[in-house]
């Protein structure tokens, strides 16, 4: 499943930088999100002051890197980026810490994943921009504080519940991003398909905007696929009919569902009847980690209403039964 469309890996894709949006004005959708970070970017600037930590909440691929970038642009400071599972010793967040200068923005994705010990420096580092590190070991360990510049932390996740409750009270601005609309992915597909030169029609547009999970970085995935199909046929732009053949021929359904979706929603609908089934149990049938079905897939089926989350698991709607082509058992716990 490496390869799976809504994959959070990020690597390899040059234009990606390009379409990235630089400022909070280019970037289109979470309107509430935008519009107090711009009152709270607005006020830290006037006093000089660092902005308050920031947390982004949401599932991936729905701009929380990107909006982490426009932050620091836009109080016109250093962007400096690491990610939770990448720190592993303690000693590297402080050497990232003490590199940090005035009012910089301290980008730290995955932040759930932080391991404990250093999750610990974090606290004092956040609350009083101190450092409180042990140096040696035994009756010869003493501790030393050392003074960091008065910096913003801003830290993504993608489900709130993840963070101890200590870190999550130290930030003073949570965020959390929503899936897009299919008005929102469609103006981000024009303005991707203007940056890369590619005709494309309204039809074409909505087409792709409505299969792309209500998520930017899927958007733009399909985007460069259909652009492949668009060149291979020699079309001047992208129809509704090339968009439909190129996302058909990448089993994107006409919800946006993928192969993996499908997967999910078959089990539970073969093996179970529809559920409730727990999470454990779906999970050990598809062989996936638990994480990556509660983070990636799930939230996008409960916003579509194709599942629920009951206290006893997992449960079909009749809108999925549907979607699948078949008809609820009678006795079906819907
Ligand atoms: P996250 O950090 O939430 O996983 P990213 O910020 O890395 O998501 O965004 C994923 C991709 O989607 C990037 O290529 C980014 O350029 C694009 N993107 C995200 N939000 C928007 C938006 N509002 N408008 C245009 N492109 C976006």
């Amino acid at each position: 499943e490496a390869d799976r469309l809504i994959s959070p890996d990020k690597r390899g894709e040059d234009l990606d930088a390009a379409l990235r949006p630089q400022t909070l004005d280019d970037f289109t959708g979470q309107a509430e999100a935008r519009a107090n970070l711009k009152v709270f970017i607005e006020a830290a600037k006037r006093r000089s002051e660092a902005l308050d930590h920031v947390l982004f909440v949401g599932p991936p691929g729905l701009g929380k890197t990107t909006l982490a970038q426009i932050m620091a642009k836009e109080l016109g400071v250093n962007f400096r980026s690491t990610s939770g599972p990448v720190i592993a010793k303690a000693g590297d967040l402080a050497a990232l810490l003490t590199n940090l200068e005035e009012r910089d923005v301290l980008f730290i994705d995955e932040i759930h994943r932080l391991n404990p010990a250093v999750e610990e420096i974090l606290y004092p580092a956040m609350e009083d921009f101190q450092l409180d590190l042990i140096i040696g070991e035994g009756p010869a360990a003493r501790s030393v504080k050392i003074d960091l510049s008065k910096f913003t932390l801003v830290a993504a996740t993608t489900r709130l519940g993840l963070l101890t409750t200590p870190l999550r009270d130290r930030f003073g601005i949570p965020v959390r991003l929503n899936f897009y609309t299919v008005e929102e992915l469609e103006l981000i597909i024009r303005r991707g398909a203007r940056l890369m030169g590619l005709g494309m029609s309204d039809d074409g547009a909505r087409e792709i905007a409505r299969r792309a999970r209500g998520t930017p970085r899927i958007a733009g995935r399909l985007l460069r696929r259909v652009r492949d199909f668009a060149e291979v046929a020699d079309a001047t732009e992208v129809s509704r009919a090339i968009a439909d053949e190129a996302l058909t021929r990448l089993e994107v359904d006409h919800m946006g569902l993928d192969q993996l979706d499908r997967r999910y929603l078959n089990m539970i609908c073969q093996h179970f009847g529809g559920g409730p089934v727990g999470i454990e149990t779906i999970a050990a049938g598809l062989s996936e980690p638990r994480d990556a079905i509660e983070d990636i897939i799930e939230p996008y089926m409960i916003q579509q209403g194709l599942i629920q989350r009951t206290p006893r698991g997992r449960v079909m709607t009749a809108t999925a039964w549907k979607h699948l082509g078949l008809t609820p058992p009678k006795d079906a716990d819907l």
